[in-house]
């Protein structure tokens, strides 16, 4: 692996491991312009550009969205920058069928009444519920990242045993 001591990779999603030329060609410019020039495929099945100080996550973040690509992850050792995303879910189109409370990691949705109800308090806004919906009924409303110090495990804290 390419990581490099002291800068962040950045992993560029692709669906099912599924890319184009154009998709490439944009991963491989911001990987000149950002990072170190690396690209690497992943086991995951995403892209990752490597080698990014931390003085470019921002402008890197802004430019990966607004070139219509997203993101599944960031990070470097203890820690991460994680592309977060909100949701609504459109009651119009929500036939209750439960799929996005299945592939809920923190149980934070219910069907009340037929139709997908999100905890908030409970949400880490992964985005796994809008990917998961055959029917398009979780809407992306916001997108951004977090930053966790301490990796994966740190997404929601919690109180330590001494
Ligand atoms: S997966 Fe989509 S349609 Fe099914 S309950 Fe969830 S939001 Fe509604
Ligand atoms: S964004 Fe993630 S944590 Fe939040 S409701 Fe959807 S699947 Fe659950």
């Amino acid at each position: 692996m390419g990581d490099t001591k002291g800068t962040f990779f950045v992993k560029i999603k692709a669906n099912s491991g599924f890319t184009n030329a154009d998709y490439l060609a944009k991963a491989a410019e911001l990987a000149k312009k950002y990072g170190d020039g690396t690209l690497e495929r992943t086991t995951r099945q995403s892209v990752e550009n490597q080698g990014v100080p931390g003085t470019n996550e921002d402008k890197l973040m802004t430019e990966i969205y607004a070139s219509g690509l997203a993101t599944i992850g960031m990070g470097y050792c203890t820690e991460g920058l994680v592309g977060q995303v909100r949701q609504d879910i459109d009651e119009e189109k929500c036939n209750g069928c439960g799929r996005c409370a299945e592939l809920c990691r923190v149980d934070a949705i219910s069907i009340v009444l037929g139709k997908s109800v999100i905890d908030r308090d409970k949400c880490i806004s992964c985005g796994w519920c809008i990917r998961g919906c055959p029917h398009e009924a979780v809407i992306e409303t916001e997108h951004g990242y977090s930053t966790w110090l301490g990796d994966s495990d740190t997404r929601r804290p919690a109180d330590g045993i001494l």
